[in-house]
């Protein structure tokens, strides 16, 4: 039978843990001593890898619209007909999206995205555009829908360092995309030779333990820049949304298990929405967004659940984290 303590110094030794293992590891109460010891472990072996530096970075989006694959934890899915008109921004209205966050140097990489409808010949029209107006050294990140190897490459001439991707809880089953389809998107991506950000994501209590360990094996095995773990946030009216969300402090628990279960050379481990929490169970890296995002049902995120540079950046202090200022260390891997 396993022991936490012995599973704690498994992983600090370097060793991988198994499904098995992790989901033991997640089956504690988080308010339970042994839940406790787990947080304690997962937040001085992040603080540890990273130096005690973390990263705030800045996302906003091309556009908001219906999208097909129905998400079924997404605020753009047609099915929860949250948006039901789609509105892009116009190149101007990018352009000083990008330009906000480049002017904080707390915010260490800048991610466009757009839902998975959106033209792929326009998102790179517009990327192009966009990187023009940004300093050489700023860091674009793609979050964008699944792509083919011809356009990941285009997406790394057009100058992006990296993308944010993952194989989300319930595909196949919440939405109308697959597990494969994610996966082959990230090959491609590594194939082009872009970065990849990944996260355990969106956690809901309808998940299991097991479906949990599942992901944060997937994400490790992507060899990605960071993992970490984010919660599901209800959209009004939808289906998942008779389900509780997960609470902050059982978050900060699965966010110290995915640091104990992903490899040390991995250093990020991102949550998302920002919470004193997650970041004092060590996630090093959080979001500031603006404009559409996929958990909020208002046009302007920046204006309802989006936090700003600032505010992620006076969290990550407040849990006595030091800020990055300059380009991220996960994605100059
Ligand atoms: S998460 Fe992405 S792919 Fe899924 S519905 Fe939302 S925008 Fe579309």
């Amino acid at each position: 039978m396993y022991n936490v303590t012995d599973l704690i110094k498994k992983s600090l030794e370097g060793e991988r843990l198994n499904a098995e293992e992790i989901v033991y590891l997640l089956s504690f109460s988080p308010d339970s001593p042994e839940g406790y010891e787990i947080i304690k472990a997962g937040a001085l072996l992040s603080r540890k890898l990273s130096n005690n530096v973390a990263e705030v970075h800045g996302q906003f989006a091309l556009n908001l619209a219906p999208c097909p694959a129905d998400c079924k934890f997404c605020s753009f899915a047609s099915i929860n007909k949250v948006f039901t008109e789609s509105k892009e921004l116009s190149i101007t209205e990018a352009i000083n999206y990008a330009l906000d966050f480049e002017k904080n140097s707390e915010c260490s990489s800048i991610y466009i995205m757009t839902t998975a409808n959106y033209d792929f010949g326009k998102f790179i029209e517009y990327s192009t555009e966009i990187k023009k107006h940004l300093k050489p050294e700023t860091i674009l990140i793609a979050n964008i829908g699944d792509q083919p190897l011809n356009n990941a490459i285009r997406m790394k001439e057009a100058g992006f360092t990296g993308v944010y991707h993952a194989v989300r809880m319930g595909e196949g089953r919440d939405n109308k995309l697959t597990k494969n389809i994610r996966l082959k998107s990230i090959e491609n991506f590594k194939s082009a030779g872009l970065l990849v950000g990944t996260c355990v994501e969106p956690i809901g209590l309808e998940h299991t333990m097991e479906e949990i360990a599942e992901k944060i094996l997937i994400a490790a095995d992507i060899n990605p820049v960071f993992s970490g773990a984010m919660r599901r946030i209800n959209i009004p009216g939808s289906e998942l949304s008779k389900f509780p969300m997960v609470s902050e402090l059982k978050m900060a628990q699965i966010v110290a298990v995915t640091r104990l279960a992903t490899p040390h050379n991995v250093i990020g481990n991102c949550t998302h929405e920002p919470n004193p929490l997650g970041i004092f169970a060590g996630a090093n890296l959080i979001w500031a967004e603006s404009g559409a995002n996929p958990r909020d049902i208002k046009e302007k995120t920046e204006e309802s659940r989006g936090f700003s540079v600032a505010r992620c950046a006076d969290m990550l202090e407040d849990m006595g984290w030091n800020v990055l200022k300059g380009g991220s260390a996960y994605f100059s891997k």
